[in-house]
């Protein structure tokens, strides 16, 4: 039986203190048994988040990592870095970095060995703009997604992978997906994971949902039998909005 989880994105939000004031609230919460709650915080604030929660069962996600493990890049993020640090997820090839940092499936292949490699848990993103929706070609776009970001992986390294499957047009937009166009996505995702890895490893992976996840529809999407939960941006920043999405 998988978990569900919930997992938020701050993206680039909140102050020292507010972000604080969020993971304390966050971590007061009285989790479901069956739920895993997953704060992917700016890394400045990770420590400090990473203090707030403990002693909860909240885990915390760095929302990006370099492909490599040191060097001169300023301004960036390694995984060794993170995993130093006691950081258990990072949250990788979310389409706004994808789009505004022009982050490639094979960088992105790269970034998800330098993470696992340093015991990091991925959370891995995909997921089509609006004109291949309209096209019908999201199944195809995003089967590539995986197949050139993930599926030069093992059985035993996918343990550690967490897909969402974030449509880009739901993102940020108020839209999101019907619960009939998640199950359809998450299904197809689930059978290109059988079909590659086997029923047993594909049955066991957990599939996110993200775009615009809000307090009044979490529970319809949660409630479809190939979504394992969300990774949920604007709702997140709220501690109500977010506790109702984690007892949905
Ligand atoms: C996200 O950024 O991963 C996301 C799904 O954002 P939102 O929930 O705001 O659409």
């Amino acid at each position: 039986m998988r978990k569900k989880i919930a997992a938020g994105n701050w993206k680039m939000n909140k102050t020292e203190a507010e972000a604080i004031d969020l993971a304390t609230k966050v971590a007061g919460v009285t989790i479901p048994e069956d739920t895993v709650v997953i704060l992917g915080v700016p890394a400045v604030y990770l420590s400090q988040v990473q203090k707030a929660v403990s002693g909860s069962p909240v885990k915390v996600a760095a929302q990006n990592c370099h492909q490599k493990l040191s060097g001169a890049f300023t301004g960036e993020i390694s995984a060794s870095m993170l995993s130093s640090m006691g950081i258990e997820y990072v949250i990788l090839g979310h389409s706004e970095r994808r789009e505004y940092f022009a982050e490639s499936d094979a960088l992105l292949a790269e970034k998800t060995d330098t993470a696992l490699g340093q015991g990091l848990k991925v959370i891995f993103c995909c997921g089509e703009p609006l004109p291949v929706r309209e096209a019908e070609n999201h199944v195809d776009y995003v089967k590539k997604q995986l197949e050139n970001g993930l599926f030069h992986l093992d059985s035993s390294a996918l343990e550690n992978i967490i897909i969402a499957y974030e449509p880009i047009w739901a993102i940020g937009t108020g839209v999101t997906a019907s619960q009939e166009q998640a199950q359809e996505m998450h299904h197809e995702i689930r059978t290109m994971l059988t079909d590659k890895y086997g029923a047993e490893v594909a049955g066991k992976m957990h599939i996110l949902y993200g775009g615009s996840v809000k307090p009044d529809n979490a529970s319809e999407l949660f409630g479809e039998p190939d979504v394992d939960g969300g990774l949920v941006g604007g709702a997140s920043l709220k501690s109500a909005d977010f506790e109702a999405i984690i007892q949905a």
